[in-house]
Parts: C-alpha cells; structure tokens; sequence
C-alpha cells in the first residue's frame, strides 16, 4: 500500500466513490475522504480490493495523504455544501495544488471560486462529469475547465479513467478557462432535456395517433436505434417501454405517474440563453414540458376544455406515420443541438473561452447520457469548417432537413389536428422556419415599438435610426 495518493476523492456518494473506484481500477493511489467518515470507511471495506486507497477520516489527514503537487476532487452537493468543502481545504493547501469540483456546479459559480483560489495561488478545475452512477464508474464523458497548466498533470489521469469513444478517443478535453467545462456540462443537459421531450413526443404520436403499444413502439424504437437517431436515450427508452410491471402486469409506462421531476440544469440552460440572447426554444419547451407535466391541479381543472381526442390509424397508415415520426425527430434533434451549439458558441464568445465545438461534440460521444452516433457528424461538420455559423449551415444536416421537412410537417399537423401536444416538434421546426423566413414580422415589432415607445427603427434602403411622427392624440 503506498504512503502517498495521486488524487483524492472527497464527498463519497454514488458519484464520488464510483469516481474514486474508477482511478482506483485504473491504477492511481486514491486518497479517500467523506464528511460523514462511515461513508469513507464501507468504501473501503467494500471496494478495497479493487485497488489502492488511503482511508482519510480528518480534512488533514486527507490533505496530507496527497502527493504534490496535490489533486483534490471534490464530489459534494453543488452550491453551498461545495462552498464549505473548498473553505475547509483550501486553508490546508500550498501554490501549484489543485481543486477540482466535480459536481454539478452553476458555472458563474465556479467562475467565482476560481477567481478567489486563484489570489492564493490554487488551481481550481470546474470539472462537468456526465454518464450518472455507472459512467462515474466505467467511464464518464469529462469536461474539465480552469487553468491551461492544471491539465498537463491532471489531463492524463481524467483520460485514463474517461470514456472512450468507438475510435478510441478519450471523452475529454480541456473545455477552456475558469467556468467554461461547467458551463458545456449544463448545455450538455439542456440537449440531453431536449433529446428526452423529442422522443417522449414521438412515443406518444406512435401510441395515440398510430395506435400502437407500447412493447410494439420499444421495437420500433430498436429498429430506428440501428439507423441515424443511434443513441443511448433510444437505447434505454426501448427498454423502459418493453418493462412490465411486475404486480400489475401492465406495461411500466402506464403505472409511473407522469409528472416528471428536474434538478436545475436544464432551467439554468434557458436562463442563461435568455440572457446571451439566444434562441434555444427547444430546450426551453423541454423544460416547460416538464414543468407542466408537474401542475396536477391545474391539468385536473383543465381536463374537460374542449379539443379533439386522437383517432388511431389503421395498422398500415400507421406504419407510415411511424417512418414520418422518425423523420420529425431527427430533424428536430439537428434543431436542438443546432441551439445547443449555438449557446456555448456564444457563452464562449462572451467570456473568452475560445472553446472548440468540434471538440465538444467529439468528448459527447462515448460515457455521457447524450452519447449517440449522430455526434460523430457534428465533429465531421466541425472538423470541416472550425467557424460554422450553425450547424444548420453544413450541408449535410441542410440536406438531411430538406428530405425530412415534409414529413416533419406532416406529424405536426397531424398533432395538432388529433390534440397531441408536441411543442418539441413544433418548436424545432417554427425555429427552422424563422431562420429561413425571407421576412419576418419582426420589422411590424420594430413599428409598434416606435409607435408605443418612440424607440426607433432601421430601414431597409437607407443606414441610420428613424423615429416616425405617429398621429393622434399620445
Ligand atoms: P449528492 O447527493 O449530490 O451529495 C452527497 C454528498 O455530499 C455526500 O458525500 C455528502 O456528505 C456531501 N455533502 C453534502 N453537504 C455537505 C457539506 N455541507 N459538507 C461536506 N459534504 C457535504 O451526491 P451525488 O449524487 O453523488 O452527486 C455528487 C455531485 O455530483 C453533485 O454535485 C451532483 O450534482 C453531481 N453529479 C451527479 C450525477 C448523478 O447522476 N448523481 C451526475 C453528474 C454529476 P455526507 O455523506 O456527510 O452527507
């Protein structure tokens, strides 16, 4: 057993200690610390075996186990117990040590911490890991942020234990400075929102407006899983709609409630793309969706306002509507990470990041929950043109929209002919729509607005602001 740890873990829930497992299994001395010192002590009894580990039950004594200079990751609940953590150890560290927050933190959050350890000469890494329990495990997808320097030493070790993508490469990548790695993990489940709405739609267009089951919509969805929408999300929601309930036997999906619950990410997706001023309406409707699936009252109050109720197909219309719903979701899917893209492109742009987009979408491909082969096209896109406008303008996802819009727009109207509520679908495609409107009402906007508020207009044909006298009595 050695007297001296590479990196230490501290904070042991599942994520923790199967994060500090992983290095363990990977042949690193990992320093072991938890504030409750029972968790720290099963980990070691339970896992020891797996590797080497140095049980820390005081911050000094864990602080002292590291070798220099020390790699301290912290794996705590995000936002003032991580706060409490750093103001416990930062004291114990020197110059050139580093803390590395791997929890799900707001990334102004960790632009501020780095801003404050930095005075002291601490290298403070926003680490955004992604894969949940298992991938901490076997594998996450890592988007490290934070000084340049930190990465030489800590780079090799997070592409050790990282996922690999099908060619091999490590899910990582240094993201960019201070709270760049955080803020691409919180877009990372602001698309993940998006993916999840997409295809909730597209199973409740096959059940009510196809009529199928749900056993028959798991296979459908294990077909399209070897096609182009291949992807864990696809995956696992075959084998959720294939799960029987053991003490009902009626499918799992019927006996869940369907409200379903968020921890933040996804909000702080929209919030700060409201305020950089950026179109993510599909993963703002994701998160909607989500928010009104929890107003129980409100949905029992409004459940006799009057609309249709969805006819199902027969079964060969039906099987044509499937391949149309295919189509919508894929091009919806170009819509979201399109908007997702466009966010770190401009949270990169306001903060001075500099951040790779090819990258971003190379390190999404194996590990994290949105891993899906559709992401090795973006890097192909990214890879062929480093300053692509948007993801819309490589001419292969062009291409791909112009084959699928018609049908995209057919299960749109058929949702909202039969009353199958698909604001994902709709979103994404009122999204493609205003990008390739020639005009938009806007210019009526900027009328009113000046109307209302004298707050002038540009013109088409002459450079300039322009008020315009408006009549009447104001
Ligand atoms: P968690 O439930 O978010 O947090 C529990 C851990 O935080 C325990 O070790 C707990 O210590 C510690 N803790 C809480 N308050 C503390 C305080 N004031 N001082 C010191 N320690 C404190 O655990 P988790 O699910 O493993 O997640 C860890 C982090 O990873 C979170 O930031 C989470 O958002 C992020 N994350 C989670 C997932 C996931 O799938 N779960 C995926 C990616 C990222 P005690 O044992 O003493 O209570």
């Amino acid at each position: 057993m050695s007297t001296s740890a590479q990196i230490g873990v501290t904070g042991l829930a599942v994520m923790g200690r199967n994060l500090a497992r992983n290095f363990a299994r990977n042949g690193y001395t990992v320093a072991v610390h938890n504030r409750t010192a029972s968790r720290t002590k099963a980990l070691v009894e339970e896992f020891g075996g797996e590797g080497d580990f140095i049980k820390a039950e005081t911050a000094e004594e864990f602080v002292a186990a590291l070798e220099r200079p020390r790699r301290l990751v912290i794996m705590v609940k995000a936002g003032e117990p991580t706060d409490a953590v750093i103001q416990e150890f930062a004291p114990l560290l020197e110059p050139g040590d580093m803390i590395i927050d791997g929890g799900n933190a707001h990334f102004a959050d960790t632009r501020r911490r780095e801003r404050a350890l930095r005075e002291q000469g601490i290298h403070f890494v926003g680490m955004g890991v992604s894969g949940g329990e298992e991938g901490a495990l076997h594998g996450p997808s890592i988007m490290p942020g934070g000084p340049t320097a930190s990465y030489d030493s800590l780079g090799p070790m997070l592409e050790k234990i990282s996922a690999k993508a099908k060619d091999g490469a490590p899910c990582v990548t240094h993201v960019g400075p201070d709270g760049a790695g955080h803020f691409v993990k919180m877009v990372h489940n602001g698309i993940e929102y998006a993916d999840m709405q997409l295809i909730g739609e597209a199973y409740q267009l096959l059940r009510d407006v196809a009529g199928y089951s749900p056993a028959e919509i798991a296979e459908i969805f294990r077909i399209w899983n070897q096609g182009r929408l291949d992807s864990y999300l696809i995956e696992i929601t075959a084998e959720v709609l294939s799960h029987v309930d053991a003490s009902t036997g009626k499918p799992f999906v019927d006996v869940v409630v369907d409200q379903a619950e968020q921890k933040g990410t996804g909000r702080w997706t929209v919030q700060i793309a409201l305020d950089l001023g950026v179109p993510v309406s599909g993963i703002a409707e994701a998160v909607f969706a989500r928010s009104l699936s929890g107003h129980a009252g409100l949905r029992e109050a409004s459940r006799e306002l009057a609309g249709p109720q969805a006819v199902p197909l027969g079964k060969e219309e039906a099987a044509a509507f499937a391949d149309r719903v295919e189509q919508a979701l894929y091009a919806s899917k170009i819509v979201s990470y399109t908007q997702g893209f466009h966010e770190i492109a401009a949270g990169s742009e306001e903060y001075g990041w500099d951040i790779d987009l090819g990258a971003v979408s190379s390190i999404w491909r194996g590990g994290c929950i949105i891993r899906a082969a559709f992401l090795d096209r973006i890097r192909a896109a990214y890879d062929a043109r480093a300053d692509l406008p948007s993801l819309l303008s490589d001419e292969t996802f062009a291409r791909e929209i112009a084959d699928a819009q018609d049908d995209w727009r057919e299960v749109v109207i058929a949702a909202v002919r039969q009353g199958v509520p698909t604001p994902g679908f709709a979103a994404a495609l009122a999204y493609y729509d205003g990008l390739r409107a020639e005009r938009l009402p806007a210019a009526l906007t900027q009328g009113q607005r000046d109307f209302f508020g004298a707050h002038t207009y540009r013109r088409v044909d002459r450079e300039g602001a322009f008020h315009t006298l408006w009549g009447g009595d104001r």
